[in-house]
């Protein structure tokens, strides 16, 4: 195998979902629901597929998919974008970070991204030749250290990748902190990269704001998002992107020649969906919000030391408590032990920064994910009492 791929081993996601499958564990590890989105949503993508829409889709994504998530943008967030030259479909946010890396950025050039971070990340930075530069979000409460984050800005730096709500940590970017990042982003021409796929779940109130919403932003930054998050609807892989034409050009410049189009079927059943009453909106953070004091509450119980997420679908814990030190070990031996799946958080940190598990900072700590029906989030609460 190439060295574009070299070190990157198997996805965390397959290895513990085979490992739940194969033990019959409950799998609170892979973040997808349990439950699929509005059945109505399910009949436009039927209606589509016995209506002919079955061949290439325009490369940028249909139009009325592309119309639907300027409307969400502007109806949300007050942004503006031309769903003709600035949106594009994707497959899955995986394909827009993916195509955005490629399409943006040098080998050589240093990207800047907050850690512990999504998986792919790590992947596509290398596989585009980036040198990665972590900026590492700490317990208890994962704020963003703004001085470090500066500090990391170097001459060779050319993108900042974002994420908020934050996967794995579950932190939401404050409005100091997004304020800071842009101040830095605009002193330095630096393009920001933010992935928002967890826009619509943020709790206690919180409001979820797009960095493209700042002063001087909206010129810099390619948004990104999936109908897979909001819509419980993970296995379509209909993911987008917006921002000004000059960045979703030079994203499709790479997106052509992975994939050229996105599922046909399945983009005007997401459209619709975007349309949605903003009752679907609320009462969707609300059963998660719901779902994740469940989850809390019970792994308090069960002896962990629990950091109650302010968004996405993910609950971070300290495993110490419990006399263990190393989630990954905890995580592989969990579903023998006690029948239940987890995340360590450990393969979210650079594997070049941390070289050993001893000097990674995500070595005792464990993600666990609330989008699961409550009877679920029971038997796994259940199920973990054993450790205790
Ligand atoms: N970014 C983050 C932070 C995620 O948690 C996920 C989860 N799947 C993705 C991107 C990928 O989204 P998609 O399934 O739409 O490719
Ligand atoms: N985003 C989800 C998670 O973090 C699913 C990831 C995946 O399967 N690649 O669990």
């Amino acid at each position: 195998s190439s060295s574009r791929i070299a070190g990157l081993g198997t996805t965390i996601f397959a290895e513990m979902s085979v490992l739940a499958a194969r033990t019959g564990a409950v799998n609170l590890g892979q973040g997808f629901p349990d439950t699929d989105g509005p059945t109505e949503v399910v009949e436009r993508a039927v209606e589509a597929l016995r209506g002919g829409r079955n061949q290439y889709a325009p490369g940028t994504g249909v139009p009325e998919l592309r119309a639907a998530i300027a409307a969400h943008q502007q109806r949300f967030y007050g942004l503006v974008v031309d769903p003709d030259t600035e949106v594009a479909v994707t497959t899955g946010a995986t394909e827009a970070i993916a195509s955005a890396l490629l399409g943006l950025v040098d080998p050589g050039d240093e990207v800047i991204a907050l850690e512990p971070y999504y998986d792919s990340y790590v992947a596509m930075l290398q596989m585009s030749g980036a040198v990665r530069r972590p900026v590492t979000l700490r317990a208890p409460d994962f704020r963003l250290p703004i001085d470090e984050l500066r500090a990391a800005v170097t001459p060779r730096t050319t993108a900042i990748l974002l994420n908020t709500p934050h996967n794995p940590t579950g932190s939401v970017l404050r409005p100091e902190e997004l304020k800071a990042i842009a101040a830095i982003a605009i002193e330095h021409d630096l393009v920001v990269i933010s992935d928002e796929v967890y826009e619509h779940l943020t709790f206690d109130g919180r409001r979820h704001v797009p960095i493209a919403t700042l002063p001087g932003m909206a010129e810099r930054t390619l948004t990104i998002s999936s109908g897979g998050k909001t819509f419980s609807f993970t296995g379509w892989k209909i993911g987008w992107a917006t921002g000004p034409a000059r960045l979703v050009q030079a994203m499709l410049g790479a997106k052509q020649f992975l994939t050229y189009t996105s599922g046909s079927p399945l983009q005007p059943a997401i459209a619709h969906a975007l349309g949605a009453e903003d009752a679907y909106f609320t009462d969707f953070t609300a059963r998660l919000q719901s779902q994740r004091d469940q989850l809390c509450e019970g792994l308090r119980e069960v002896g962990l030391e629990v950091y109650v997420p302010e968004g996405t679908y993910f609950v971070t814990t300290d495993i110490r408590p419990l006399g263990f030190d190393d989630g990954l070990d905890f995580c592989r031996s969990l579903p023998e032990r006690a029948g239940v799946a987890a995340i360590p958080h450990q393969v979210f940190y650079d594997p070049d920064t941390h070289s050993s598990s001893r000097d990674n900072p995500g070595r005792p700590l464990v993600r666990w994910a609330f989008c699961k029906r409550p009877e679920v989030l029971r038997e796994a609460i259940d199920r973990l009492a054993v450790l205790g």
